[in-house]
């Protein structure tokens, strides 16, 4: 059912503590974690504790949740005193999307490029 755990979803298994991770920040709808690659000095992972494949999906279902992810970044962001930051979703393997649990990426402690590659 939508929204339900999938047994095979790596982020899954974080929301459920079957698979460590370094939280930095939970409410009863997301947690947000370290990433295991991090790509800039803060990289974190805000994530929803219910399973949507994608950032789309999630907005379409649980728009609530939705805003909880953008005002738990902007937190991230705060906790790490960065003045500027980057927020990414990633969608579809195209856009370089490799987990298809929906998260927002959030950026920041380095100078950064636009375009993105
Ligand atoms: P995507 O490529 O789907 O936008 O982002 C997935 C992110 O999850 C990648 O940045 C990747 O480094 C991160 N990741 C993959 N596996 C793990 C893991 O087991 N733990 C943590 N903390 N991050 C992970």
């Amino acid at each position: 059912m939508a929204g339900e755990p999938q047994d095979d979803c790596l982020f899954c298994k974080i929301v459920a503590g079957h698979i460590p991770a370094t939280v930095v920040r939970e409410t009863d709808t997301t947690v947000a974690f370290r990433d295991i690659n991090p790509q800039a000095p803060t990289h974190v992972l805000v994530i929803p504790k219910v399973h949507y494949r994608d950032a789309a999906s999630l907005v379409a279902a649980e728009p609530t949740i939705a805003a909880d992810i953008l005002r738990e970044a902007a937190e991230v962001a705060s906790d790490d005193k960065l003045e500027s930051y980057r927020v990414v979703f990633n969608t579809g393997g195209g856009a370089g999307q490799t987990v298809f649990h929906a998260h927002a990426h959030v950026l920041g402690g380095r100078g950064m490029q636009w375009p993105p590659g």
